[in-house]
C-alpha cells in the first residue's frame, strides 16, 4: 500500500472488510460460459418486479432529464398512510443500506458501541466501522436473537442496537412477547433499529413490527426495503419509519437527491400492487413446504424460516457445495461467510427453480 493512504487515509478505512455479494447472473456467464442460470443467492423476487411498478417506469423513462424530487413526496405521503404513521417521520433511501449508513452518520462517533447479532446482515458492522465506533456482536441462541445477551451487553457506551427481523442468514424472528419484554428494558436514550427486510414473508402469527414503538415515541428506526418482496433491488429503494425529530436528524446528513425518479415510480406502483405481492408470498409459502420435504428426504439439517430464503446444513464444505452448483448454473450463497463452513443460505425461487437446485444439491451430496 502506497504510504500516502496509509498516512493520509482515515485509520477506520483499514478496519473494514468488502462485503460480499452474492455473484451476479453476468459474471457466471462471463466466467463458465454458461447461458441458463438461476441465482438463489440475493433473495431477490423470482417473480420478477410488481408489473404496476414496470409500467410505471416505462412510462416516465423520458423524464430521466429532470432531477428527481429531493424530497419524495408523493412516495413518503403513500408510505405513511400504507403503515398509518406520521409521513414527518419517514425516511427514504437508496436501498435500505444507505439508510444504515445515515444512522452511523447521524449518531454514532468514534469509541461508541453499537450491538447486533452474530451472525446478522454485514452492513451493520460495515457502517459503524466508518464512522470508527466499535462493534459489539451477540451470537445468536438456536439460530435466533438472544435479546437478553443483547440488553446485558448494553452499557453506557451503546449508542445503538440492531435487531435484524426475520433475520438474515438464518430466517427467524423474535417473538413478539420476546420484543415487548426487551423493549422495557432498553434504556431510552438507546436508539433501536428493527431491520424488517423481510417482514411481508413472515408466517409466524406471533411476530409484532417495531412500528408500535416509533408511535409510542421511542427512539426507535423501522427500517424497509422494496429491493425483496417487491422485487425492485436494481432500482435502490428502501425506507425508515421513525420519530420526526430522528428522521430530521438523519435527514441533515442525507444526499439531496439520493433516491432517484424511476426508483420513486416504481415504488409507488408497487406499493399498490398487492396482487404481486400477495402471489410473491403464495410461491415462498409453498417453496419453502417443498424445499423443507427435500431437505428432509436428504437428511439435511436446515433452521425453520420467516423468510424467502433457507439456512441449511449440507453436511460439506460450503465452498465445495458453491462451486459445484455453480458448475450446473445454481448460485447460492456460502455460509462461511457467516461462520458456518457446512451451511448454505438458499433463496426460494419459483417451482421450477427449486426443483433444478435440489436435483442439483442431491447431485452434490452424492459426490
Ligand atoms: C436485503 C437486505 C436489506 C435491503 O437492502 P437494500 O439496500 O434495501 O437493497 C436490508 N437488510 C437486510 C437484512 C437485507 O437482507
Amino acid at each position: 500500500m502506497g504510504d500516502f493512504i496509509k498516512n493520509k487515509a482515515r485509520p477506520e478505512i483499514f478496519t473494514l472488510k468488502p462485503y460480499v455479494a452474492g455473484k451476479p447472473i453476468e459474471e457466471v456467464k462471463r466466467e463458465l460460459g454458461l447461458n441458463d442460470i438461476i441465482k438463489l443467492a440475493s433473495n431477490e423476487n423470482p417473480l420478477g418486479s410488481s408489473p404496476k411498478a414496470i409500467e410505471a417506469v416505462e412510462n416516465n423513462v423520458r423524464n430521466m432529464h429532470l432531477y428527481p424530487d429531493s424530497n419524495c413526496f408523493y412516495l413518503k405521503e403513500r408510505l405513511a398512510s400504507f403503515n398509518d404513521m406520521d409521513a414527518a417521520g419517514i425516511l427514504v433511501g437508496n436501498g435500505s443500506d444507505e439508510l444504515l449508513k445515515l444512522l452511523a452518520e447521524t449518531f454514532l462517533n468514534r469509541g461508541d458501541q453499537i450491538v447486533y447479532a452474530q451472525p446478522s446482515f454485514s452492513e451493520y458492522g460495515f457502517v459503524a466501522r466508518i464512522m470508527g465506533a466499535e462493534c459489539i456482536e451477540v451470537s445468536l441462541s438456536n439460530f435466533t436473537h438472544d435479546l437478553e445477551a443483547i440488553l446485558n451487553s448494553i452499557n453506557d457506551k451503546t449508542k445503538m442496537v440492531i435487531i435484524c427481523n426475520p433475520n438474515n442468514p438464518t430466517g427467524t424472528i423474535v417473538s413478539a412477547s420476546e420484543i415487548e419484554s426487551f423493549m422495557s428494558k432498553v434504556p431510552d436514550d438507546v436508539l433501536v433499529v428493527f431491520d424488517e427486510a423481510y417482514c411481508e414473508y413472515v408466517e409466524r402469527e406471533d411476530f409484532i413490527s417495531g412500528l408500535k414503538y416509533v408511535q409510542a415515541g421511542r427512539n426507535v428506526v423501522v427500517l424497509r426495503t422494496f429491493s425483496k418482496i417487491y422485487g425492485l433491488a436494481a432500482l435502490r429503494v428502501g425506507y425508515g419509519i421513525t420519530t420526526p425529530a430522528i428522521a430530521q436528524a438523519v435527514e441533515k446528513v442525507t444526499e439531496p437527491f439520493n433516491v432517484n425518479m424511476l426508483a420513486q415510480v416504481a415504488a409507488l406502483a408497487a406499493l399498490d400492487d398487492t396482487e404481486h405481492v400477495q402471489k410473491s408470498r403464495e410461491v415462498n409459502s409453498l417453496g419453502k413446504k417443498y424445499l423443507y420435504s427435500e431437505f428432509d428426504k436428504l437428511g439435511l439439517y436446515y433452521v425453520p424460516t420467516d423468510a424467502n430464503f433457507i439456512f441449511v446444513d449440507v453436511a460439506k464444505n460450503c465452498q465445495e457445495v458453491f462451486k459445484a452448483l455453480l458448475q450446473m448454473g445454481i448460485i447460492i450463497r456460502t455460509g462461511d461467510i457467516f461462520g458456518y463452513p457446512n451451511f448454505i443460505r438458499v433463496t426460494v425461487g419459483t417451482a421450477a427453480e427449486n426443483e433444478r437446485f435440489i436435483q442439483g444439491l442431491t447431485q452434490v451430496l452424492a459426490l
